[in-house]
């Protein structure tokens, strides 16, 4: 275990210099105070849990302090919002702190969320409130829990500098964890800007720090390509097998390592609904909830692009072409398990589209109905829940056709079918009601929802005694939170 000022620094993307990213120091926030850690994300930095109640640990996280070896930078990368390409973006209220590694020999970058005007700021404040710093790290760790590859989140400090949103709120920071930050956004950067020798050093940083395996490959560069095709493929199946919406889709919201990054108004599904849009700008519905699958491959043809000057074109269609196979590949073997199957039959992807359907047009819950299918065998638990059905002649025709399937996949006892859905169907996720309550009393000054409700996501398939609220559908106020970009 580590103390704070034992993390070792080895920055390697500030060493790729001014031309990728700019040095800007923190702005710190007044009267810093911790509202939330991570024990978890702590362990990544091999930190001693207990730094982050010692006073120095919020000075550091909201820019009062800076460890020596520390090299603050906006990072510069551009990329493509709602479909239009803006040439300019860039670290606008984040700052790259540096790289850190563990004792396991893994590299975390710190990013401090909030930190700041830089550069690249455009028409900001540099600043992040306290109601969306929370709403970050929540999810980053409450999907980590789930299994869903995320940047993770370290800790969140509050503090009493005033900040103008719609209304006068307060601005916090939020330190960010990633093996990298770089975005689908900095390769567009390059390519669109003809630095052409830079975006040359920028894919072999890449290649060389996180895809050091396709280096082994008679063509780097398309298996680098074709890995994150790969993991993208993956990483978006689970979303739709989990209901989360990530709402801000944009190609400077892709991480380069396939891992949900850049969240500001997601969702995670109460009532399933294909069509849902959490985020409240999105007018046209572009990232609705299932559009999120042709998006990723749109993403990815932006990225692909971007590395047309080192793939051929005719290489990397091939290797897009298998965006949409493996995706469903991942995704109906994940929906399986939610059933409850251990076996794979043709017709799998038809039981689970009329489930669907059926969710839909009575708008039943999404979590809670894959968790009680598993809490006793099969033909218990559809009778149990047909009540959740308008259409209950529609659900007695699906529930006859799994209660079928269920049996010619083979014999178990309802223990085991018990163990093995609950180990994949979550009863606890951060549902944005959940999120909201905590947020109020947060901004009232008791951090102790927070924190609970934290703790409570980190174990989302366990049932915890005392916790049944955090398994509840949402009450009628909580359904439709209107929740935007960038706050
Ligand atoms: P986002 O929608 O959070 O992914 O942000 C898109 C772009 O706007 C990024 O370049 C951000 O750094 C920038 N940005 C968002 N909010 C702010 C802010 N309050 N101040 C400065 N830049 C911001
Ligand atoms: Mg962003």
């Amino acid at each position: 275990m580590k103390a704070l000022d034992e993390l070792t620094f080895d920055n390697r993307f500030a060493r790729l210099g001014d031309a990728f990213s700019t040095h800007v120091l923190p702005d710190p926030l007044d009267e810093p105070r911790l509202v939330v850690a991570s024990d978890a994300a702590m362990a990544l930095l091999d930190l001693d849990p207990a730094v982050a109640q010692t006073p120095v640990f919020a000075e550091l996280f909201s820019g009062h302090k800076l460890w020596e070896a520390a090299e603050p930078r906006a990072m510069v990368y551009s990329g493509h919002q709602f479909g239009g390409y803006s040439p300019q973006l860039g670290d606008g209220r984040g700052l790259l702190l540096g790289e850190v590694y563990n004792a396991a020999g893994e590299h975390w970058d710190l990013h401090l969320k909030g930190a700041g005007m830089t550069p690249y700021s455009r028409m900001g404040d540099g600043r992040a409130v306290l109601r969306s710093s929370i709403r970050e790290f929540l999810a980053s760790e409450a999907l980590h829990a789930l299994g869903i590859p995320s940047s993770r989140a370290l800790c969140v400090i509050g503090s009493s500098t005033p900040v103008w949103r719609e209304k006068q709120e307060r601005g916090a920071m939020v330190l960010r964890l990633a093996p990298s930050h770089i975005r689908f956004g900095h390769f567009e950067y390059f390519y669109y800007t003809k630095k052409h020798e830079q975006q040359a050093e920028l894919a072999e940083h890449v290649l060389n720090l996180h895809y050091p395996e396709c280096r082994e490959q008679p063509e780097p560069y398309l298996a680098m390509f074709r890995e994150i095709v790969e993991r993208n493929a993956e990483m978006i199946a689970k979303w739709q097998a989990y209901g989360f919406c990530h709402g801000v889709m944009n190609t400077d919201n892709m991480s380069i390592l396939g891992i949900t990054f850049d969240f500001g108004p997601f969702a995670f599904l109460d009532d399933f609904d294909a069509h849902f849009i959490c985020n409240h700008s999105d007018h046209e519905g572009r990232y609705s909830f299932s559009n999120q699958v042709p998006i990723g491959q749109w993403n990815l043809s932006a990225l692909a692009q971007a590395l047309t000057p080192f793939i051929s074109v005719d290489a990397l269609k091939e290797a897009l072409g298998l965006y949409l196979p493996l995706y469903q590949t991942h995704y109906l073997d994940l929906m399986r398990r939610r059933l409850g199957l251990t076996t794979a039959e043709e017709d799998d992807h038809k039981l689970v589209e009329r489930l669907l359907a059926l969710m839909q047009n009575s708008g039943v819950d999404y979590t809670l109905f894959f968790r009680r299918l598993g809490d006793e065998s099969a033909a218990l638990a559809v009778a149990r829940l047909r009540d959740d059905f308008v259409d209950m002649a529609g659900f007695d025709t699906w529930a006859d056709l799994y209660k079928a399937r269920v049996a010619r996949d083979g014999a178990y006892s309802e223990e085991q079918r018990r163990a093995r859905m609950h180990a994949v169907n979550p009863l606890y996720i951060l549902r944005n009601y959940l999120a909201q309550n905590a947020i109020a009393a947060a901004e009232a000054g008791d951090y102790s929802e927070v924190q609970r409700l934290h703790e409570v996501l980190t174990k989302p398939f366990e049932e915890q005694a005392g916790m049944e609220q955090y398994a509840q559908r949402p009450p009628d106020w909580g359904k439709h939170l209107e929740i935007s970009c960038s706050s």
